[in-house]
């Protein structure tokens, strides 16, 4: 199936991506996508997090420029330009304002708090909880179009628990009641394998995540995840992750409908 489209793209402004703008989007046309959306990292009022967001004062710039990149390129793609967001209930009003000067919005939730604490670090059945309830909040709240890599929370962990099945039956349950996509990540595969109890595999897509999707009638969809233009070329990165998740009933789809 023909990918229609990228939704899960980075800038620069981040600090941990690389590549001007237009690289990105001569990459993705390169790559045959008809359309391409843009989600820095969103930055929030109360604390820059340099490394690992765009900052705050950024973010008009990040969507002047790309409002005119919109156009430039408007009859060889279609941009949208949306924020990848992580939700905190203390955060939702700043959000909602972000959210109506942007096309949409991803989440993808890397830490506990708009402070810090990530979950790639350590994440107990008790952080996973949590987890499980920020994303749940977050489909609920009608900001997002997609849950990206909804098995982050296994970059802390070496096993997969009755925590972690309950975690997932409830994300999904609730990604089919909103009907928002899951995506399965192709960027995952940028840590390694990592050493979990009962062998190496990556932390996302995790396949015992993924056995407990395939029971549900979620929407899947790709997302690169880009950091830099070329990792939108690496077709390769598919079929890798179609290994993994082998055998498993997925409904996939090629193009997301924003909300
Ligand atoms: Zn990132
Ligand atoms: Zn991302």
């Amino acid at each position: 199936m023909e990918q229609i489209g990228n939704y899960h793209t980075h800038t620069y402004r981040c600090g941990h991506a690389y590549g001007d703008d237009e690289q990105y989007i001569k990459a993705a046309i390169m790559a045959g996508f008809k359309e391409l959306g843009f989600s820095e990292h969103i930055g929030y009022p109360c604390i820059d997090k340099p490394q690992e967001r765009m900052l705050y004062k950024d973010q008009n710039e990040y969507l002047e420029t790309m409002h005119k990149l919109q156009q430039k390129y408007a009859d060889q793609i279609k941009l949208f330009i949306g924020f990848e967001i992580e939700y905190f209930d203390d955060q939702f009003d700043y959000l909602k304002t972000m959210r109506s000067h942007c096309d949409y919005m991803i989440v993808g939730q890397h830490c506990r708090y708009v402070e810090g604490c990530g979950y790639d670090q350590l994440s107990d059945d008790e952080a996973v909880i949590a987890y499980k309830n920020q994303l749940i909040a977050c489909m609920k709240s009608g900001l997002v179009s997609m849950v990206t890599h909804p098995d982050y929370f296994m970059l802390g962990r070496r096993d997969f628990s009755e925590t972690c099945e309950q975690a997932a039956h409830e994300i999904c349950a609730c990604a089919v009641a909103c009907d928002i996509p899951l995506e399965i990540n192709l960027n995952g595969l940028r840590y390694g394998k990592l050493r979990y109890i009962d062998r190496q595999q990556y932390a996302y897509p995790f396949r015992s995540f993924w056995e407990i999707a395939a029971n549900y009638p979620i929407k899947a969809i790709y997302g690169f995840d880009a950091h830099q233009p070329t990792t939108l070329l690496e077709h390769g990165r598919i079929e890798e992750v179609q290994e993994i998740l082998k055998d498993l009933q997925i409904c996939l789809i090629n193009q997301l409908v924003l909300k």
